[in-house]
């Protein structure tokens, strides 16, 4: 058995930067939703923020305060709220602790940022079905309790390969949206403000996917747990200058770390890659029990889906339709496969770990053989762990810790 002792997670210093530049984006919408002087559209985490951004709109993302819901562990307790009102156990355990907080009236931004008492309120809100159909239900549901007009961009899925037809299917549709939003926002859409828009949301993607790549340096500087934290701006502020700014900052601090040999594991013994999403309400705990074993978790599917490699100012629209259904999650699972392959090679991974999201089908990757097929083209032994995003009911960290420490004694006997 791998000894396990005491350990802190090592500290990022730009973290305080990013601290200082979300609060002020949620300062930023709370005062528009107090003052009216600004109108605020929701917005799914891989939806049309660029369009939205573009025509001045506040943008707001539900999936981020589900996850601040998670990270904080209220999500558990407010999950039965919603699913009173009839949203299912099983489904999305964002939607469900979502609204369960709204039903509730408590928010985990009231204790982050003084003064902020709800989430909030939309003029607009603005879907984009690419990652899974749970997203249109959830915005559906507050569309009826704000009486807000709800827009939506219904994408292909299981996606092979990605053919002309697919991304002019979807440009068509975000160009349909135009009209509907000009009548929202009371101004007319500018094609040089998306422009402006989408060349800064490009940039923002390289610097996220330089920062996600140091990781591939031996020993990584990063861990997927910096990385669930530190996404925060790629989320929610792609498409502006403070985004771009933070990534500049943080890859210099992280190249800085590679060029000073520190490591964000201290004797960094075995590199694990992550497919699947975080178990927020384990976050800090999970990222003390792999450093205690030596082990990095340095890269994950999740955090490379803020990389949109197709944006191209020169052609918004089409870059855009391209960039949100070339996404994994959209995709078939032959076109996932070849992805993670190609990312297990790259980061130089001794093992993976699939989190089975019992909420989260669509980010669950495990129910349908793909562990074994990929075990057996690359060699690398992987392990399946049960549990879930936010509802912690679902979770039992007793199976979790065993289960890794006998996949970590596995990989070790492996070595010998
Ligand atoms: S992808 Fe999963 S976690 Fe995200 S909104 Fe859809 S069901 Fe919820």
């Amino acid at each position: 058995m791998a000894e396990e002792k005491k350990v802190q997670r090592k500290s990022i210093k730009a973290t305080r930067k990013m601290g200082r530049i979300m609060a002020e984006y949620f300062y930023e919408l709370d005062a528009a939703a107090k003052s009216g002087e600004k109108k605020i559209a929701w917005c799914t985490s891989v939806g049309p923020a660029e369009i939205l951004r573009s025509m001045g709109f506040l943008v707001y993302f539900p999936e981020n305060h589900g996850a601040m819901l998670g990270a904080t562990r209220m999500a558990t307790d407010v999950i039965p709220e919603a699913n009173a009102m009839g949203y299912s156990p099983d489904i999305c355990s964002y939607l469900t602790a979502d609204v369960g907080a709204y039903l509730k009236g408590v928010t985990p931004m009231s204790k982050a940022y003084k003064g902020i008492e709800a989430v909030p309120r939309p003029d607009v809100l603005v879907y984009n079905t690419n990652q899974c159909r749970d997203v249109q239900d959830w915005f559906a549901w507050y569309a009826r309790e704000f009486d807000a007009p709800l827009l939506g961009i219904h994408t292909h899925r299981g996606v092979g390969d990605v053919y002309d037809s697919h991304v002019k299917s979807i440009a068509k549709q975000m160009q349909d949206l135009i009209a509907p939003l000009e009548e929202v926002s009371g101004t007319r859409f500018d094609p040089q403000a998306l422009r402006r828009v989408v060349e800064l949301s490009r940039q923002c993607s390289d610097l996220w996917k330089e920062v996600l790549d140091t990781a591939s340096h031996v020993p990584s500087p990063l861990t997927f747990y910096d990385g669930s934290i530190h996404m925060g701006p790629a989320v929610v502020l792609r498409g502006t200058r403070q985004a771009v700014d933070y990534y500049k900052l943080l890859l210099a601090e992280l190249q800085e770390r590679i060029a000073e040999g520190v490591a964000a594991i201290d004797d960094e013994r075995f590199r694990i890659y992550w497919d699947g999403m975080p178990i927020w309400g384990r976050l800090s705990n999970h990222a003390k029990m792999f450093a205690a074993l030596k082990t990095c978790v340095l890269a994950s599917t999740y955090c490379n889906s803020w990389i949109f490699k197709a944006f191209d100012p020169d052609d918004p629209f089409t870059s855009m339709a391209k960039a949100y259904t070339e996404l994994f999650i959209v995709r078939a699972d032959t076109s996932k496969e070849k992805y993670i392959k190609d990312m297990l090679q790259f980061f130089k991974v001794d093992g993976v770990i699939y989190h089975d999201a019992k909420t989260c089908p669509n980010n669950s990757n495990c129910r349908y053989g793909m562990p074994q097929r990929l075990e057996e083209v690359t060699g690398i032994p992987s392990l399946i762990i049960n549990g879930d995003l936010n509802d912690m009911r679902l979770v039992s960290d007793e199976q979790t810790k065993t289960n890794v420490e006998a996949f970590i004694e596995q990989l070790e006997e492996n070595r010998q």
